[in-house]
């Protein structure tokens, strides 16, 4: 097995591919160009991974793209961008439509041996047939006819032939539905991304994987377990076919709360401007999540530490929240920001009148992250907030420099301190950030909330009924002028704040744009 091979990783996983050898493992990630990678996505990608190089073995990354209706370049294109973020690599990259051929020639075969047969059937009436097992009319059409309907009419996209589909003549009324003679082939005009117009009739899902994992020597097809019924389907096939068997293995698809991952419902939310794009922070999306803060191994470690399980979850956000914290925590720089400046006086010593830059260490327990510019002056700023607890006379700490005593406090609200930098900062109640009165730079603090009410939406419920009125909220600050040179996608901690991603550097009347990074503590928002 491959038990000691996995030693080093963090996994959990107690399940052993069956019949998995060494060296010989082939599996596949077959994502459908008709959408960004989302989280769930990501599972099934890093899993496929994970279990060809726990057995040394090969990954495919194969586009399922028998759909022109749905599928384009764009989709591709940005598909193969987030793996390789993600830093997924598979040993190949094919596309189902290279197959074409080939699954055409197999129904052909499969007509040939009495196995298919072409149906005209209208949608409905052979809805209701399945339902009620009741065999098609054309199910038992000559062997030559069907051939006909498939190679001149269908194959050609005659109107004829439009209205006609292909049919794995498996048992009409088979106890486990999915083999009521599924539909194998059906036309359709679109034009296709690769292939454009050569072919006017596609094999459909359930034809076209078990074809293309056999042909490609897939060894281990990871498919999610409300596919588990079609199983039975997918070994039909390729015993009709004469392929060479494959093994299934099913893992739980990963659902999020209060989130939506139809590709169908994300794109609806894009049309309608309810987030600004598929990269939106608020979306589920590879890209989404990234760019509200989530690093790659926080994603990869999440996914892994969850392991094959089998139970379908609706997972907390703050899960993987709280393990991407561990891994930006130790390494992300600490900022200060400052809330609704009010302005500090400070009379005493160690207060320079003439502003005094020191460099001081970014991350007080990791020095490797390298120095910031702290200046010292005597004339700072704290947060309203923190200001309007501050009592006349109480000795307070400004944090990394020393304690002040606060003296007055003005009619506009600023203060006046004398310092006691000396002073004992564990006896004191108030710990402030704060920044010197100068030189510091605009910034806001973007935070988001899910863009749906409910944690799980029913069968039965629209999504549309249930959509946060706002999800967006804006935080105006200042920072510190080591913002300056930071780079848009770099994590830092606001001290007493929060973690944050750049987003945005400033230009002209914006600010440096930074999104708050969810730390799997919050409880209504991430
Ligand atoms: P569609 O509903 O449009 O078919 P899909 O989400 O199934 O969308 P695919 O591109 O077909 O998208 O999926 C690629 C792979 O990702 C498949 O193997 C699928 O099982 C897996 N996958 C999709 N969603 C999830 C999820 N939420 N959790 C785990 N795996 C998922
Ligand atoms: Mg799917
Ligand atoms: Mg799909």
């Amino acid at each position: 097995t491959a038990g000691k091979k996995k030693e080093g990783h963090k996994a959990n996983f107690e399940i052993d591919l069956p019949d998995a050898k060494i060296g010989e493992v082939v599996t596949r990630f077959p994502p459908e160009p008709s959408g960004y990678l989302h989280i769930g996505h990501a599972k099934a990608a890093i899993l496929n991974e994970y279990f060809a190089h726990a057995y040394k073995g090969k990954l495919i990354i194969r586009f399922d793209d028998t759909n022109p209706s749905k599928e384009t370049m764009e989709f591709q294109d940005a598909i193969l961008e987030d793996l390789e973020l993600m830093g997924i690599k598979g040993d190949r990259v094919t596309y189902s439509s290279d197959y074409f051929q080939e699954m055409y020639d197999l129904c052909v075969q499969l007509i040939k041996e009495g196995k298919a047969y072409c149906d005209d059937t209208d949608v409905e009436k052979m809805r209701e047939e399945r339902m009620e097992g009741i065999p098609s009319a054309k199910r038992d059409l000559s062997v030559e006819e069907n051939l006909r309907i498939f190679i001149e009419e269908m194959k050609n996209g005659t109107e004829y032939g439009q209205k006609n589909c292909v049919r794995a003549k498996i048992d009409y009324k088979a106890a486990n539905k999915t083999l009521r003679d599924p539909v194998i082939y059906r036309c359709n005009l679109t034009p296709h991304h690769r292939t454009k117009d050569q072919w006017k009739m596609y094999p459909t899902y359930d034809f076209c994987v078990p074809i293309v994992d056999s042909i490609e020597g897939v060894t281990h097809a990871l498919r999610t377990i409300e596919y588990r019924d079609r199983n039975a389907q997918y070994d039909w096939m390729l015993k009709a076919l004469h392929l060479r068997k494959v093994h299934i293995w099913d893992f739980a698809r990963v659902n999020f709360m209060k989130t939506l991952l139809s590709k169908r419902k994300l794109q609806w939310m894009v049309d309608h401007g309810l987030v600004s794009n598929w990269d939106d922070p608020r979306f589920p999306t590879v890209r989404g999540v990234r760019r509200r803060g989530m690093t790659v191994e926080g994603l990869r470690n999440f996914i892994i530490s969850q392991g094959p399980s089998k139970n379908v979850i609706n997972l907390e956000w703050n899960l993987i929240w709280a393990v991407n914290k561990k891994i930006i925590d130790p390494v992300a720089p600490r900022h200060t920001a400052v809330v609704d400046p009010v302005e500090v006086t400070l009379e005493g010593e160690g207060a320079p009148e003439i502003p005094k830059v020191e460099l001081k260490p970014k991350h007080k327990k990791n020095p490797t992250v390298g120095e910031k510019k702290v200046i010292y002056s005597n004339k700072i700023i704290i947060d309203k907030e923190d200001a309007s607890v501050l009592e006349v006379g109480e000795e307070l700490t400004l944090m990394d420099w020393g304690n002040i005593i606060v003296t007055n406090k003005n009619a506009d609200g600023s203060l006046v301190a004398k310092t006691n930098l000396g002073g004992d900062f564990k006896k004191t109640k108030h710990k402030v950030t704060w920044l010197a009165n100068t030189d510091y730079v605009p910034v806001e603090m973007v935070d988001f909330d899910h863009l749906i009410t409910k944690d799980k939406l029913e069968d039965d419920e629209n999504f549309t009924d249930f959509l946060t009125p706002q999800t967006e909220f804006h935080t105006k600050a200042v920072g510190d002028v080591n913002v300056k040179d930071m780079n848009v996608g770099d994590i830092i901690q606001f001290e007493r704040k929060g973690y944050c991603r750049l987003d945005s550097k400033a230009d002209g009347d914006k600010p440096y744009t930074f999104f708050t990074i969810p730390d799997g503590k919050s409880v209504n928002r991430y």
